[in-house]
């Protein structure tokens, strides 16, 4: 599981871009951080994730609190827009980059690849270099790749913002089919509210770098508790 603590973050230029946020998600859960641009959510991820610093608060992974942790201690996996997949490396060594940098061995890193290559349906296409992949298949690579390391926690920021509506859907049920398959704690950021009520077994609605409202996808969309969830929520693409 997953709990932040009072956690907040102001930047150099004074700006209070996350403002004591707490709350704890579920083993196995996926979660959805959705809210308008600005809202804080890639901040929010960010710090979990390691790559940006705390301004106040406390992050726990399972009971261990990581935010002294650096980046590559924490066990967290990350799919990020602009995080792409290393061009001069096939498909395989892609997805094996993490556990050669881990120093695995190779049979280790073989099996594991070919695992999660099946898992993502790109069997036969390891030496397959990204620019002969469609977006699609690249996104999945990526996912892949997230997995590697069996992580215990999976960080996805608007993974396929820049996918078209149909393969966003298509994409979707993979990260929701991977996550429910290896029962991993995940995150979505969105400001999509459709992707977030389907993806999600909970959703936390963010509004200037505050918690709005959490709960189930059904708790938001039939209870908000403010006219500020009421009307994003409602607000249809
Ligand atoms: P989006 O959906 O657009 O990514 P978001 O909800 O993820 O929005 P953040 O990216 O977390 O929001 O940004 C929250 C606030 O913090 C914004 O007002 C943003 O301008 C500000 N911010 C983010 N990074 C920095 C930075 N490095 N320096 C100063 N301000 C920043």
């Amino acid at each position: 599981s997953i709990e932040v603590r009072n956690l907040s973050k102001s930047f150099v230029d004074g700006h209070m871009a996350v403002r004591g946020v707490s709350f704890e998600l579920g083993e196995g859960e996926m979660t959805a951080f959705l809210g308008p641009s600005g809202g804080g959510k890639t901040t929010i991820l960010r710090m979990i994730a390691g790559l940006e610093k705390p301004s106040g608060g406390e992050i726990y992974i399972s009971g261990q609190r990581v935010d002294h942790l650096p980046p590559q201690e924490r066990k967290i996996g990350v799919v990020f827009q602009n995080y792409a997949l290393f061009k001069h490396m096939n498909v395989f060594e892609n997805v094996a980059f993490g556990l050669r940098v881990q120093k695995q061995r190779p049979d280790v890193i073989q099996a594991r690849v070919r695992e999660l290559l099946r898992r993502v349906d790109l069997q036969g296409l390891e030496g397959r270099f990204p620019d002969q992949l469609s977006g699609g298949q690249r996104q999945r690579v990526a996912l892949a790749r997230a997995l590697a390391n069996e992580p215990r926690l999976l960080l996805l920021d608007e993974p396929f913002s820049a996918v078209d509506a149909q393969l966003r859907k298509e994409l979707r049920s993979w990260v929701r089919k991977l996550q429910q398959d290896l029962h991993i704690t995940s995150i979505f950021v969105t400001h999509d509210q459709q992707e977030a009520l389907e993806i999600a077994d909970r959703v936390v609605v963010f509004r200037q770098g505050q918690l709005e409202q959490i709960g189930t996808p059904e708790e938001i969309y039939d209870s908000p508790d403010t006219p500020f969830v009421a009307a994003f929520v409602g607000e249809v693409n």
